[in-house]
């Protein structure tokens, strides 16, 4: 399992009448972890489904431009052959089955998978060994874990398709600031081991502390690019994203 690089280009998607990006390009490169910042309604949630081919599940449609991921096309296919291409998302507001245990989450997040059992196995280790609650909580429901273990729920079910690329829809979102830097640790440690990440973040201090690029939606179009630390020095995103004065 490597990284890979995805190029969105162009991207034009809404929901019927209400426009909700326009023009949107974006890369992120091998092994890369790039952000994309943006205030609510800013078109982040639409940018990832687009990507995934879940927008028609949230009423939505890609009306315009391109997603390739190493040159080939992920436009077109359904969202289970893009799982099967190796790009899975941890949706916002995490999603686990609140009803099923621990364990059956993390099977289920294999389902649309390619590959071997050994393969699946050795895709349930790794999400034991980055997250050794969920091995602790197996047979519990996942509707009784805390939210940031949820949360740790939801990146290890979106680990077991083994990706090449991680979609992450605010991961941080309503958890504590130790569970969010927590969270930010096993970002960098599963980029660490080779799978290229696109993290959409409303904190944008903990996501350009993760990454190397940054975009910054607002309105549904792309305003700010570059480096995450030439973004996080800018006072337009001081002032915008950092609450600094
Ligand atoms: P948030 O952080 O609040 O989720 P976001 O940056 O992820 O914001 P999106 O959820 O992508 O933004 O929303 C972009 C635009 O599309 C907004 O105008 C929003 O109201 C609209 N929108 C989002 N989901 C739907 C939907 N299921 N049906 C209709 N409009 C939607």
């Amino acid at each position: 399992m490597g990284g890979a690089a995805l190029a969105v280009r162009d991207l034009v998607a809404g929901y019927g009448p209400v426009s909700a990006l326009r023009d949107v390009s974006i890369d992120v490169p091998d092994g890369a972890v790039v952000t994309v910042l943006g205030g609510n309604g800013a078109g982040k949630s639409t940018l990832l489904r687009a990507i995934s081919r879940t927008l028609s599940f949230h009423g939505g449609a890609m009306t315009g431009g391109s997603v390739t991921l190493d040159g080939r096309p992920l436009d077109g296919r359904g969202a289970d052959r893009v799982v099967a291409a190796g790009v899975s998302q941890v949706p916002e507001g995490r999603q686990v089955f609140a009803r099923m245990t621990v364990e059956d989450n993390l099977r289920a997040g294999a389902l649309g998978a390619r590959g071997p059992r050994t393969a699946k196995a050795a895709a349930l280790r790794r999400v034991h060994e980055l997250f050794p609650v969920l091995a602790e909580r197996a047979r519990q429901q996942a509707g009784l874990l805390s939210g940031g273990e949820q949360q740790m729920l939801a990146v290890g079910r979106a680990l077991m398709a083994s990706p090449r690329l991680l979609l992450l829809d605010e991961p941080s979102l309503g958890l504590a600031p130790l569970m969010a830097a927590r969270i930010g640790d096993t970002i960098r440690e599963i980029n660490g081991q080779g799978t290229s990440v696109l993290l959409v973040e409303q904190n944008a201090a903990l996501a350009l502390r993760l990454a190397t690029h940054a975009y910054v939606l607002e309105v549904g179009e792309v305003t700010l690019s570059g480096p995450a630390a030439e973004l996080a020095a800018s006072d337009e995103v001081r002032r915008r994203y950092l609450g600094v004065v």
